[in-house]
């Protein structure tokens, strides 16, 4: 894992996020609160991914 810019002891519940592979780009993202309701259908970690996929 790379260092965090982020002081250590302030450690939130972040890890215990669910985590998906952007199917596009192949990178770990992890849940947020938009997707909440669509978790399960996500795939990509971002508009910009989505789009890619789309690109016809
Ligand atoms: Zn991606």
């Amino acid at each position: 894992m790379k260092k965090a810019k982020a002081g250590t002891g302030k450690m939130k519940q972040k890890s215990a996020l669910p985590q998906k592979t952007c199917v596009v780009c192949q990178r770990p993202f992890s849940w947020r609160k938009k997707w909440e309701k669509v978790w399960e259908e996500v795939r990509y970690c971002s508009d910009a991914c989505r789009n890619k996929s789309r690109q016809s």
